[in-house]
């Protein structure tokens, strides 16, 4: 397929309507000054950010967990952040590189030049004690988003295996899935959580989708849980499987769907224990996905 960074729309599209298996589609890779214009508490646990700006109404963003970068100024204050490279398309990262930390794109508006952020609120981590303190008005810098990695509508069943941090992914999905209903399409969602007060997020309910709450408090079950699913007489070539959340307990997964020759794109999305280090363009930290043709 070929790679247009400049108008990747199209692409996106066409996998999604057409393809099979997962593709990593790159977008021209901006850095932009937004404004904080709203907060609000979507959970006790999750924080809606919605930023605006007119660089906003050219961000390209056709794929459910397309994400940017939360670009934070140097320890001490001063900003060095990433300039855009036209020859590449890319962004140029000079050292001392600033922190950054990957949030999916939960809304976004290109005639409002609008997008939401959901940031899970959680103790000691950068990017959240930013959220929890951000004020309307504040500047946000945001890198990217760098490129889908695709996942199209042509299967019969998809399993969502994921953690509170994939809601957005998941719930961005559900709200422009109203192709599943016509074709008979079933879903089985399984979120791990860590307070029962997260399973409030708010879900598009549509018919053939059935959502799994698990609690995390004795250690992730998400694993088993997916391993124990009954997928009934269904092909596993007619499967998909979207998988995302803390690396370990995600990990299992990739056996279980290359096992069964199941469709998937399976990220981690945060290492418990580690702090988010990465600075690639390319996609997402640590990701795997797997393509098998009928
Ligand atoms: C493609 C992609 C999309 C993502 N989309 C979202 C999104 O929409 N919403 C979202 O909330 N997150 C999302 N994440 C995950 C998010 O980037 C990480 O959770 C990130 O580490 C949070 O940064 P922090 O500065 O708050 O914590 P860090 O400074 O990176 O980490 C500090 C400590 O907190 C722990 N930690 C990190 N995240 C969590 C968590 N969620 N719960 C409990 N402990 C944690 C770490 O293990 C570490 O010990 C996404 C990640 C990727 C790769």
């Amino acid at each position: 397929m070929t790679q247009d960074r400049t108008n990747p729309g199209p692409l996106v599209r066409a996998h999604q309507t057409g393809g099979r298996g997962t593709v990593r589609i790159p977008y021209a890779t901006q850095i932009r000054t937004t404004r904080l214009v709203s907060r609000t508490e979507v959970t006790p646990h999750m924080l809606r950010l919605t930023l605006a700006g007119p660089e906003i109404r050219v961000l390209h963003s056709y794929a459910c967990d397309d994400h940017v970068g939360v670009v934070f100024p140097l320890d001490d204050g001063t900003r060095n952040d990433p300039t855009y490279n036209p020859e590449r398309l890319m962004l140029d990262w000079v050292a001392p590189a600033p922190q950054m930390r990957k949030y999916t794109i939960r809304r976004h508006d290109p005639v409002a030049g609008e997008l939401d952020l959901d940031i899970v609120v959680h103790p000691g981590g950068l990017a959240s004690d930013w959220a929890t303190a951000a004020q309307p008005g504040d500047e946000v810098v945001l890198a990217g988003p760098p490129g889908a990695l695709a996942f199209p509508h042509t299967y019969g069943h998809y399993v969502f295996a994921i953690d509170t941090t994939a809601l957005p992914a998941l719930a961005r999905w559900l709200d422009e899935a109203e192709w599943i209903e016509p074709r008979g399409v079933t879903v089985q969602v399984l979120v791990d959580h860590d307070h029962l007060a997260e399973t409030a997020y708010p879900l598009c309910e549509r018919p053939g989708v059935d959502v799994t709450w698990l609690s995390r408090a004795g250690g992730s079950r998400l694993a088993d849980a997916v391993a124990e699913l009954d997928l009934g007489d269904r092909d596993a070539a007619d499967v998909f499987l979207f998988a995302a959340g803390e690396a370990g307990g995600i990990k299992p997964l990739r056996r279980w769907a290359k096992g069964l020759g199941v469709a998937s794109l399976v990220t981690g999305y945060w290492k418990r224990g580690a702090v988010e280090v990465d600075h690639e363009d390319e996609g997402h930290a640590d990701d795997e996905h797997d393509e098998h043709e009928e």
